[in-house]
């Protein structure tokens, strides 16, 4: 096993204890029943390589000391080395695939332990793609440096346009080979979640049939999570309203951006209302509200105009496996979850106007701007412009080069446009907040990954990076355009 000069001198012994204890880790995942996880630890890769390092999430977690001692940090974070303050653990689940149940859990991935951050806030600190698991089934446990990558970038730019999501602590390269359509380098990915508790969590465990299980992982839940809910006569209902307000506002974050999950599966839905498991996902460049990109998503179930419907599905599959906890009367229980559902597609679409109307510079709507905005979404579906530049070329007007912002339609409406918000205070400002200028264009993500992962080249990778992590400033040149030609075609993939 690789790790820190281990069984050499008391001195550096000495220090990776010392090491271990600053993660400050907990485990209190581990007071769930133990049918919820299995207790493991990573495989080890030979010849690890710390590929690349959020330094500034590091810090955000108290774990600026991984900075300082590299080669500890490299040992933890490929897998090779579990620090002795804490027991890893991989977690079990199932989860509704494209809308059949399957029973599943980490299958490649481990949670090292829980930890605090300077926000005195609770994090899973997880490597993915650590190897195999008792979860794997036919799978070998491990992730492509690819496919580790595209998390990495992926789930940053999520963060750097304000959207609730995991986080990307680290991505640890290895030359052992990962078998897929063809041999790839391996990555470790260090993923960073509020938890990973699961709509699929709840689901296998409804499926147990043991409601003193069903009781514990909800209560452990609610208090990770949703605390408040727990002086509530009803928790549950409480808590489940709070988990379908999380995900409306986040799947209205993803409609705001162009954002395509492309596998919302429930395994994949997080109870904290976090962006979580970035696989086949991809931003819509030009506005066809039916785009798939999932090369597995035939039918186009996770389609960009889907997801609204689909969320509301996997919800409604959360609230069935709390049903026998809300009312011994199943037809009772039914009777009182029901109305937590009946508004869903009012409030979804309340919360998807407010978000349409900032993004034109209204924050106060007035008679006649619904219309407007519909107005605008008609041209959209008709004309096909790219999503991200029709908005932010409204203040910045070079984004609107392409021969489509030039149709008398398109101008008539702008004129109108004009004419409304005239009379708004600083709305340029307001447009350049809530409209990126850069989104992970899908060539450009693709260019990047390529060279990082191919040619050990990181520099594309980390020009790309850094702007997507600040996707709202003025960029006067390159990497904003859509692509040169339509990436209808571009298809992702799941063989990660
Ligand atoms: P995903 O589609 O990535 O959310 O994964 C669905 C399920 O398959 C999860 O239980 C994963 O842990 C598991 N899985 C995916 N890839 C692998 C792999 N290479 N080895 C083992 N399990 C995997
Ligand atoms: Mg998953």
């Amino acid at each position: 096993m690789f790790s820190v000069g281990c069984g050499c001198f008391y001195g550096v012994f000495c220090l990776m204890n010392q090491l271990d204890e600053k993660w400050k880790f907990e485990t209190s995942y581990l007071n769930l029943p133990k049918e919820l996880y299995a207790l493991g630890t990573p495989s080890e890769v030979n010849d690890p390589e710390l590929f690349i390092f959020n330094a500034q999430l590091a810090n955000h977690l108290n774990l600026d000391f991984l900075n300082q001692h590299n080669q500890y940090a490299l040992s933890v974070l490929s897998g090779n080395y579990v620090p002795s303050t804490t027991s890893s653990f991989a977690q079990a689940y199932g989860g509704h695939q494209f809308g059949y149940f399957n029973v599943l859990g980490d299958g490649r991935a481990t949670v090292l332990g829980e930890i605090k951050g300077i926000d005195d806030e609770r994090y899973d600190i997880q490597l993915k793609g650590a190897g195999k698991t008792p979860y794997s089934r036919r799978g070998d446990g491990r992730a492509t440096l690819y496919s580790m990558l595209r998390e990495y970038l992926i789930s940053e730019a999520m963060a750097g346009l304000g959207i609730s999501t995991t986080r990307s602590l680290a991505v640890v390269k290895s030359d052992d080979p990962v078998y897929r359509e063809k041999i790839h380098a391996t990555g470790v990915l260090t993923r960073v979640a509020s938890s990973h508790i699961r709509v699929g969590t709840f689901e296998l465990v409804a499926r147990m049939g043991n409601p003193v299980f069903l009781k514990k992982l909800f209560y452990y839940t609610a208090e990770r999570h949703y605390p408040e809910v727990l002086d509530d006569d009803n928790p549950i209902l409480t808590f489940l309203s709070l988990v379908i307000k999380n995900q409306i506002h986040l799947v209205n974050d993803w409609m705001r951006v162009g954002f395509i999950h492309g596998v919302m599966n429930t395994d994949n839905m997080s109870i904290a209302g976090e962006t979580i498991d970035y696989g086949p996902c991809a931003f819509m460049n030009a506005f066809y509200p039916d785009t798939v990109f999932s090369s597995i998503d035939e039918r186009g179930r996770y389609a960009y105009s889907n997801q609204p419907k689909m969320a509301k599905w996997n919800l409604m599959r959360l609230a069935e496996t709390l049903l026998s906890l809300v009312h011994n009367d199943a037809d009772q229980a039914v009777k009182l979850v029901q109305p937590l559902f009946d508004d869903f597609d009012e409030q979804f679409n309340k919360i998807w106007k407010v978000n349409h109307l900032a993004k034109l510079g209204i924050i106060l709507e007035q008679d006649g701007d619904e219309e407007l905005l519909n107005e605008l979404i008609r041209w959209m579906e008709i004309a096909k412009p790219d999503f991200t530049n029709t908005f932010r070329g409204l203040v910045d007007p070079h984004l609107h080069v392409d021969e489509v912002f030039q149709s008398p339609d398109f101008q008539f409406w702008k004129e109108k446009w004009q004419k409304r918000i005239a009379s708004v205070d600083r709305y340029e400002e307001l447009l350049r907040e809530k409209n990126p200028s850069v989104i992970p264009r899908n060539h450009l993500v693709e260019e990047a990954l390529i060279e990082a992962s191919e040619s050990d080249n990181l520099k594309p990778f980390n020009e790309l990076l850094e702007k997507l992590q600040r996707p709202f400033e003025f960029y006067k040149s390159g990497i904003y355009q859509s692509p040169p030609l339509s990436d209808l075609g571009y298809q992702t993939f799941c063989g990660t």
